[in-house]
């Protein structure tokens, strides 16, 4: 029997450097899928439409979240994101594992429909540092930079509940202690196949 496949799911207040670390992590380990959510907000300068995200008018979203098509789904600064369910379920099933980079009100229903999965939520060293980095990444205009910095606050506050807590301050550090989780989570015991089952639709 195959083993089921590990949930990793991130989440971090915008800036924090989630980007950054997940994609260190495909690198090192390539086998790793990564569930691209749907949104509805507009495309990034070079995010790429079924890579990136699932880039979807507001109407599609909404005709898809009442067919019960995502696994959650969360209106994220001011607009809406959501998980596709199939894919999830396959590529557990198929014994691969699978990155998630959903935000706190997200990961919080996942938590209640996939609970064998791991939660890592990445901190800045502080919201000074996380404003820098927002701006220095030059991707969002300045009422974004402001709503994304408001929303970080509680975004953190709702972060204990998560299984493992990561501060990105050194990067390094950081990312050897997100492998950490992960490779700790490979070494335990086979998961039960059936609790993808139970996955529940939002
Ligand atoms: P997120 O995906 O969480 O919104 P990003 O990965 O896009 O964040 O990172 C935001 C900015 O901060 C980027 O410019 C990135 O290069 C930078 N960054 C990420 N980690 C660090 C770190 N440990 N120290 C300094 N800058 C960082
Ligand atoms: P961004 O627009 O910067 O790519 O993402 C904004 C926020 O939305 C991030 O916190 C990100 O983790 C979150 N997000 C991305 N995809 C999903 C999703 O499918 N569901 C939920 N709940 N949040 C998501």
């Amino acid at each position: 029997m195959t083993r089921q496949g590990i949930a990793l799911v991130l989440s971090a207040p915008s800036g924090a450097g989630k980007t950054t670390l997940v994609k260190r992590l495909q690198q090192e380990f390539p086998g790793f899928a990564y569930s691209v959510s749907c949104t509805t907000r507009p495309p990034r300068a070079g995010e790429v439409d079924g890579k990136d995200y699932h880039f979807l008018q507001r109407a599609e979203f909404e005709r898809r979240r009442a067919a019960k098509q995502f696994a959650e789904w969360a209106e994220v600064h001011g607009n809406l994101y959501g998980t596709p369910l199939d894919p999830v379920k396959q590529t557990l099933r198929q014994g691969t594992d699978l990155l998630f980079d959903i935000d706190v009100q997200g990961a919080a229903q996942l938590k209640l429909s996939l609970a064998e999965a791991v939660f890592v939520f990445i901190l800045p060293p502080g919201l000074d540092e996380l404003e820098r980095r927002l701006r220095g990444r030059g991707l969002d205009d300045e009422a974004s930079i402001q709503r994304r910095l408001a929303n970080a606050r509680q975004e953190m506050a709702a972060s204990r509940w998560y299984d493992a807590l990561v501060v990105n301050d050194d990067l390094d550090q950081a990312y050897d202690q997100l492998r950490a989780v992960y490779l700790a989570a490979t070494l335990a015991p086979a998961r039960n196949p059936g609790l993808v089952d139970a996955l529940l639709t939002r």
